[in-house]
């Protein structure tokens, strides 16, 4: 039987979850665990938790915007710190119900653990005051920090994370404030031990703060502030890895840290919540280093962009096609004309399988990997797939000069080219539609896609 988890929220189109967990499952050799995104509208909530309540292969489900805060009374029972943060992002199903976790605490625990960092009796700053604040500052509270200052306009939303908080730590003070001038020394006289950055600004959705503040000018109000020598600066945000916040600390001579590693570690701690055994710590670096898949139609620059990329990243390169043309002993043409394409999607399937949980490789697809079935459940669980398109009439130029080396293309007119170009990828484009985000390379330099790659990767 399989056993089924999810990730739920709306939109939930952008989640790494289902590439996290399908990524565990495969290095753990978990073969029965289906995972899936569902987007769930709020009015759908309340019916998808009763239901996958009563479903006996449900294992538990992730739950992201806007679920968070509103699913807490509907499961049976709440681990306390869920129940102070007011936020649950994991659901395990047991015998006696769904009990919710909020493991995004035990993320920054371990990222603190990680980095060395010592809060107790130390004082520090939480820039914003969201559902990410109320976990660093539970997570503060559990280091026994003395002194923990939310800094946000929103000060409404500053007092309801005090109360929720403040109750469990008798150790630690939480007090708000509006502005950067508050926290300069001629009002605090304390200096600062870390600074935690948990709004979205800097990704790259959120370039500006409300009042449209370019991010970068906005945290250079850092230099007015007074760190001990041994300081930290922890952005939440993963994507980008390096954000306008690490690069105006590490100015100031902070100590930064990325969001990355408590993602991962949430993940790692959700396993266990589920299965009750934590998967090994190195798991954290597959899933950190775990490969890129370029995919697209032949023409939009898995060739050129792939090798780019992995040398920027310092990673290994690998060509699927090359390695068949390897395996076969024979052209690519040849092994079509005399074999079949079937003969040719099994071999891809089978060097795609032997490069699927190379750490640190960036490998590029053939342009119908994607048409076996079992190579494109592989890629949809393991890998980070990116799409690389562009417009039909730029590839039908790209790929002039080499359609006859091309079995799908050769032999035919230009029109019929043209034409088999459009009507193969209106055919492959719900296979595409697959991978985590696309780059298009229609008018844009080899390295600018690499780095547009780099920027949305995590
Ligand atoms: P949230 O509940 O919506 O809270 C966002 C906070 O940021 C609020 O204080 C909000 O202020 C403020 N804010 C929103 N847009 C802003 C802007 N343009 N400039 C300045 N402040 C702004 O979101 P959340 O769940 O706390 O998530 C916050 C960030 O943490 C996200 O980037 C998320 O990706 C990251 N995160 C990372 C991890 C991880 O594992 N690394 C886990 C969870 C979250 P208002 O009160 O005025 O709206």
């Amino acid at each position: 039987m399989t056993r089924k988890a999810a990730v739920i929220g709306k939109p939930i189109s952008h989640s790494l979850s289902p590439s996290i967990f399908g990524f565990l499952a495969n290095r753990l050799g978990v073969t029965d665990l289906e995972y899936t995104a569902k987007e769930i509208a709020p009015e759908e909530l309340a019916q998808f938790v009763e239901r996958f309540g009563r479903e006996l292969d449900g294992v538990g489900f992730n739950v992201t915007i806007p679920h968070k805060e509103s699913i807490i009374p509907l499961l049976n029972d709440t681990a306390i710190e869920a129940q102070a943060i007011g936020a649950v992002n994991v659901v395990h199903r047991t015998q006696k119900g769904l009990k919710g976790y909020n493991t995004d605490v035990y993320g920054i625990l371990r990222t603190f653990e990680k980095h060395g960092v010592s809060l107790a009796g130390k004082n520090a700053i939480i820039v914003g005051a969201g559902g990410a604040a109320r976990a660093v500052a539970y997570a503060l509270g559990m280091k026994n920090a003395a002194q923990v200052i939310l800094l946000t306009p929103n000060q409404e939303r500053a007092h309801a994370l005090i109360s929720a908080i403040q109750p469990h730590f008798k150790n630690t003070r939480f007090e708000s404030c509006k502005d950067w001038s508050d926290l300069k020394p001629e009002k605090k006289s304390e200096a600062w031990s870390l600074i935690a950055q948990s709004t979205p600004l800097g990704m790259s959705s959120q370039p500006k703060t409300r009042e449209g503040i370019p991010a970068s000018d906005y945290f250079s109000q850092l230099q007015g502030l007074k760190f001990n020598s041994e300081a930290w600066a922890f952005d939440l945000i993963y994507r980008p890895e390096w954000t306008p916040f690490l690069e105006e600390s590490k100015k100031q001579g902070l100590l930064p840290i990325g969001g990355l590693n408590m993602l991962i570690e949430q993940a790692l701690e959700t396993w266990r919540v589920w299965f009750g055994i934590k998967p090994a710590a190195e798991l954290g670096d597959y899933l950190r280093y775990r490969p890129i898949f370029l995919t697209g139609f032949m023409g939009a620059g898995k060739s050129t962009i792939g090798p780019l990329l992995a040398r920027e990243l310092g990673w290994a390169f690998v060509e699927t096609d090359q390695e068949i043309v390897r395996e076969a002993g024979l052209s690519i043409p040849e092994i079509f004309r005399l074999k079949g394409e079937a003969y040719f999607r099994d071999i891809e399937n089978s060097v795609i399988q032997k490069h699927a949980f190379q750490p640190r490789t960036v490998i590029s697809l053939g342009g119908g990997s994607l048409i076996h079935p079992k190579t494109r459940d592989l890629l949809v669980k393991t890998g980070r797939l990116v799409l690389l398109s562009a417009d039909p009439e730029t590839l039908y130029h790209r790929l002039k000069s080499t359609s006859d080396d091309r079995p799908l293309l050769a032999q035919l007119s230009e029109e019929e080219r043209r034409r088999k170009i459009e009507s193969l990828l209106k055919e492959r484009e719900p296979v595409y539609n697959l991978a985590a985000f696309r780059v298009d390379t229609t008018s844009k330099t080899p390295e600018q896609a690499a780095q547009e790659i780099r920027e949305k990767l995590l």
